[in-house]
């Protein structure tokens, strides 16, 4: 494209008109090879935020993203991936992939770092020693043929555009589109060769989008921009005003998925979005199968040890060393939070304690982190202990400001606000 042409883009796209999908081929080319400078993506960026972006362009900006590198196609048309939108305490990656896997639906699931507050699913796995995620695309896949499952790092050679587009939007404050980040994701996801995939939108104070209509505005933008390049999607909402799980690191994260893989531990909010999440996987997957039948087989793989079986075959496939995970233990030194007062609890800030369970795993390693003891709506009186931080005996006075505590009950919220799964695809309607 032309400096002109590029001019003549941005100006369409500044007074509110669509580009043609021509148009964002040559401009994800361009920005790839280099042909195009910051300067312009980003103003092009900005309008697109400002703008917004329609159906069309957004399936084929995705469009251009998938082409700008490898593409993998999974071997077994039934297997399924998962994405979740990021949040703190989210650790239903590591339980649902194995009791997928674990009810028969393979599982190919690629997945990122820790992202500011928000936990990485790589990073929780490799706190286990041994542990590789840069599996090349033929061990991905034979690994997921072998054990029923594996979770390997999103390699750069998938979507490279993506790379690109994605620093200059965190550089220029345009992340926050829902073209733009529903192009992100679903290209990644497309790329990556699974067939079905399941998306696990967070709505909250600790999340991406923090109003259930942004969220349910999201979610419906995923499964039809997903279902427009012929995979099966589905999309459940879950909150993210407080951390999902009680542990809040790597090491501790993946100690409580084994313990609830093994049922010596399951906390019951982690159970009831990982269960729904593991229906909507089997639902993806095809089949046909009702969703009372999905909840059953979940049921089953857990209580008769399957899904725990499968969770330590996937580790060992992927490098962990023998007798590794029965030997996760949290970091001796420790500290208890304490309620100064008694009352509800009203809020706890996710962020604020995701920020401190990764600056306590940056320096004491992977067993260090926190793990909460109360809930949004439990009484406490003072005293009662709120949290342990793990890592540093002296490290939980400031964490007692990460709980709001009350007199009065706060208004209960759901854990699941929806799910999206019955709308037709999304598809261009211009060439
Ligand atoms: N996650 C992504 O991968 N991309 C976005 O744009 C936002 C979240
Ligand atoms: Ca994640």
């Amino acid at each position: 494209m032309t400096g002109s042409e590029m001019r003549r883009a941005i100006a369409r796209k500044r007074d509110g008109a669509a580009l043609e999908a021509a148009q964002w081929r040559q401009i994800v080319a361009d920005a790839c090879s280099g042909a195009l400078d910051d300067a312009p993506l980003a103003a092009l960026l900005m309008a697109c935020v400002l703008r917004g972006m329609s159906d069309d362009e957004t399936h084929a900006l995705t469009e251009a993203f998938i082409a700008s590198g490898e593409q993998l196609v999974a071997p077994d048309p039934r297997t399924v991936d998962k994405h979740s939108s990021g949040g703190v305490g989210d650790t239903v990656s590591l339980i649902v992939v194995p009791l997928v896997a674990a009810c028969g639906v393979p599982v190919a699931k690629l997945s990122g770092r820790a992202l500011g507050h928000t936990g990485g699913t790589l990073d929780k796995l490799e706190a286990l020693a041994g542990v590789r995620t840069d599996l090349s695309p033929e061990r991905f896949f034979a690994v997921v043929a072998r054990v029923g499952c594996a979770i390997a790092a999103q390699s750069a050679r998938l979507v490279p555009a993506d790379k690109r587009f994605y620093a200059l939007r965190d550089r220029t404050s345009t992340v926050p589109s829902r073209g733009l980040i529903a192009a992100s994701i679903v290209a990644k996801k497309i790329a990556g060769g699974a067939h079905g995939i399941a998306f696990d939108v967070k709505c909250g104070s600790g999340a991406f989008v923090q109003t259930r209509g942004e969220a349910l505005s999201l979610a419906r933008t995923l499964v039809a921009l997903t279902r427009g390049f012929d995979r099966r999607a589905s999309a459940v909402i879950s909150d993210m005003d407080e951390p999902l799980g009680p542990a809040i690191g790597t090491g501790l994260e993946l100690r409580e998925a084994r313990d609830f893989l093994d049922g010596s531990r399951r906390d019951p909010r982690l159970r009831v979005l990982c269960e729904g999440l593991a229906s909507t996987m089997l639902a993806v997957a095809g089949g046909g199968d009702a969703p009372r039948e999905h909840a059953a087989r979940c049921a089953a793989a857990l209580a008769g040890g399957g899904a725990y079986e499968c969770f330590e075959r996937m580790l060992a496939a992927q490098g962990a060393e023998p007798h590794a995970l029965r030997g996760l233990e949290p970091h001796a030194e420790h500290a208890v939070v304490r309620a100064e007062r008694s009352g509800f609890v009203a809020a706890l800030a996710p962020i604020a304690l995701g920020e401190r369970a990764r600056e306590l795993v940056a320096a004491h390693g992977p067993m260090a982190g926190i793990v909460v003891a109360v809930r949004t709506g439990d009484t406490v009186r003072a005293g009662d202990p709120l949290a342990t931080a793990y890592g540093s005996a002296g490290g939980g006075a400031d964490l007692v400001r990460c709980f709001t505590i009350t007199d009065a009950a706060p208004v209960a919220r759901p854990l699941v606000y929806g799910e999206i799964g019955s709308l037709s695809a999304l598809r261009p309607t211009s060439a």
